[in-house]
Parts: structure tokens; C-alpha cells; sequence
């Protein structure tokens, strides 16, 4: 599925090329060679500081510097489009690519030697065995994947999970991830998200996750693939309909589309050109319009209960009640009861 959407993506640009005329109005394409000039020129100096004392063997400390420390797993995001900083690659001993052959073009574009083998959804158990052995080695290991953060929507997981197990430093190189952009883009009305990833492939599986998300005040960040995304809108609109919907397609790329309209309105909005449906797409489902009426309301009921047992109850314990009570974030209501008694104690 995954290798399925990265070819059909390909293809996608080089349709959109052909294109590119009909879809302004709806495309904005990225200036990338602004992008381009801009990473080159703060690659270049960061690559010319000398950035770690030759002894430092925290790995945290090690990351800032970008030197891998002996016996540490790092995972580390990979651009979405636009390369950035990874320059932590250089000094890991072995890179575990989800795709070898998506990762050493852009190794090589930095000039990067660090060997690399595979670890994706079908090798990752057995791959995890002799990378852990290599930790303990004392070799410094990195996981990337085509595009964006290894373990979302990704490989990863299990082998972050077993050098966990075998009490390895493990340390996140943050960076590109397709949910984080389109979320920042979006302007969702909503406060929190939820992130779906891919629907199930089965029918009545993604029917019935759809169907417990549903009430959920939330915004739904959906991953989805250009062969599958015209029938899921279609699932979304029967399910959701009434609420908003935002697309995010070909992030940071050329023909970067971003744009939000009703979700009923989705269907029509895709069928108008058949471009809408290639390359890499995010779904984001907007919380549904009551959800701000009925949390303030929640809210509201929450004070209430809160303002009267701080007056009795620790504001730890006071806060528990409330969320047992009302399904507030207990975090979110300890906050408040700290400030209500401090309020009540300087009256
Ligand atoms: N690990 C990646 C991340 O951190 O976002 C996600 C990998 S997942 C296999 C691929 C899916 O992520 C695509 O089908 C699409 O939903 C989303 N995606 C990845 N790159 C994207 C892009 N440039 N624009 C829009 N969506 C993208």
C-alpha cells in the first residue's frame, strides 16, 4: 500500500505537470528553489562547525551537536518534499531505511557514506534482532523512512520498542511529519486532534472506526492513498457530513494543494479534476460545530463542581472527581483548581 502510493504520486507530478494550468487556481506551488537556497546556505555552515567535544557520550547532548553516540538508536524524521538538517546521519554507524533505495539519493545529495540496510514491515522483527545486537556493540544506529517520522504510519515502532527493552538510549530527531504540517495549516477550528492515520482496508472495519470516532469533539487527521482517497470522501461525507473538511495533498512539494470546504461539498470538489485525487493526501475532518457549545457547557459544569470541592478537597483530589464527573481533562481542571483555591484562600 505504501509503495503503491509512492509510485502513483510519481506519476501524479508528472501528470500535474501537463496540468499544472487547469489546477492553479486551486494549486500553489512551492517556490522550491527559495527552499533549496536557503537549506543549502545553513547546511553549509553547520557542516563546517566543529561540534562536539570528541568525549561527550550522552546522546542527548551527542544529538545537539549531530555526532551519534556509541550504542544509541536514533529515529529520525526525513523531509516530507525539501530536505533539511540530517546531519546525524553522517555519524551513525548504519542507517535501517524503510526503502533503501528512496534513502540513498538523498544520502548522496549530502554527500552522505553511512551504510544502510532495510527495515520495513516485513523484515522489521528479524532486522530489529541483529540492530539491537549492534547497540550493544556500542554501534550507533539511526531508522528513517522514505518521507517524513519513522513509527507514524511507518516502520519503526518495534525496534524503538526492543531497544527500550534492552535499555538503549533511544532519542528522537524531530522534524517533517505529513500530520503536524497539515494540522499547522489547517486553521481547524477545533482545539485537539485525532490521529487516525490510514482507514482499515477491510470495509467493516473502517466503517466501524469511523463510527466510534464520530461523536468524538475532535478534528480526524486521516492518512490517506490516491487510489483509495475518492471512495473514503464519500465515507467521510455519509458519516460526517455537516462538518469541515481541510485536503492537504503534496506538502512542501510543487503542486502543493491546501485548501478547506465542506465536507458535503468534498465529493463534487474531487470529481472536478482528476488531479485533486494523485499524490500524497491528508484528510483532516473538522470537530463537528456543536462540540464548542456542548464543551463549554461541559466546562461550565466542571467549574461549578470544581469551585465547591476545593473548598473541601485537596485540588489534586478535586480534580479527579471533577474528571471522574464530567470527562474534563483531569490536567486541564488541577490547573484550575490550584488557581480556585489560591483565589479562595486570598479572599
Ligand atoms: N511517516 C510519515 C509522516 O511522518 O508523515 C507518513 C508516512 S505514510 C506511509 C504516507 C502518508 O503520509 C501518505 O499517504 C499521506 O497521507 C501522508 N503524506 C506523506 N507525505 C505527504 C505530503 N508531502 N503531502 C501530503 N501528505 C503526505
Amino acid at each position: 500500500m505504501i509503495g503503491a502510493g509512492r509510485l502513483v504520486g510519481a506519476s501524479g507530478a508528472q501528470d500535474n505537470a501537463a496540468a499544472a494550468t487547469k489546477a492553479a487556481a486551486t494549486t500553489r506551488p512551492n517556490n522550491l528553489a527559495t527552499r533549496g537556497a536557503v537549506f543549502d546556505a545553513s547546511m553549509e555552515t553547520r557542516m563546517s562547525e566543529e561540534v562536539l567535544p570528541p568525549d561527550a557520550t550522552d546522546a542527548r547532548e551527542s544529538t545537539s551537536g549531530s555526532r551519534a553516540a556509541p550504542g544509541s538508536l536514533y529515529v529520525v524524521a526525513t523531509p516530507l518534499g525539501n530536505a533539511r538538517d540530517l546531519d546525524i546521519l553522517r555519524t551513525v554507524d548504519v542507517i535501517a531505511a524503510e526503502d533503501t533505495r528512496m534513502t540513498l539519493p538523498l544520502l548522496r545529495r549530502y554527500g552522505i557514506g553511512t551504510k544502510a540496510v532495510s527495515l520495513h514491515a516485513h523484515n522489521e522483527t528479524r532486522r530489529a534482532a541483529s540492530l539491537i545486537a549492534a547497540l550493544a556493540d556500542k554501534k550507533s544506529v539511526a531508522i528513517v523512512s522514505d518521507a517524513g517520522t519513522p513509527a507514524i504510519s511507518d516502520p519503526g515502532a518495534r525496534l524503538v520498542r526492543a531497544a527500550h527493552d534492552a535499555g538503549h538510549t533511544v532519542v528522537p530527531i524531530p522534524g517533517p511529519s505529513a500530520v503536524a504540517a497539515a494540522v499547522s495549516a489547517a486553521g481547524l477550528d477545533a482545539e485537539r486532534f485525532v490521529f487516525v492515520g490510514f482507514l482499515p482496508p477491510k470495509a467493516k472495519t473502517r466503517r466501524e472506526l469511523l463510527a466510534s470516532v464520530a461523536p468524538l469533539p475532535f478534528a480526524l487527521v486521516i492518512y490517506e492513498a490516491p487510489h483509495r482517497v475518492r471512495d473514503t470522501i464519500t465515507e467521510l461525507a455519509n458519516v460526517l457530513g455537516g462538518r469541515t473538511l481541510f485536503v492537504a495533498r503534496e506538502l512542501t512539494k510543487v503542486f502543493e494543494t491546501l485548501t478547506r470546504m465542506p465536507l458535503d461539498d468534498a465529493p463534487a470538489w474531487f470529481d472536478a479534476d482528476s488531479n485533486r485525487t494523485r499524490g500524497e493526501l491528508v484528510l483532516i475532518v473538522d470537530a463537528p460545530a456543536l462540540a464548542e457549545e456542548s464543551s463549554l457547557a461541559l466546562a461550565q459544569e466542571a467549574e461549578r463542581w470544581l469551585t465547591e470541592l476545593v473548598r473541601e478537597l485537596p485540588p489534586a483530589r478535586a480534580a479527579r472527581v471533577v474528571a471522574n464527573i464530567t470527562g474534563v481533562a483531569r490536567d486541564d481542571l488541577y490547573a484550575r483548581a490550584i488557581a480556585l483555591k489560591r483565589q479562595q484562600q486570598a479572599d
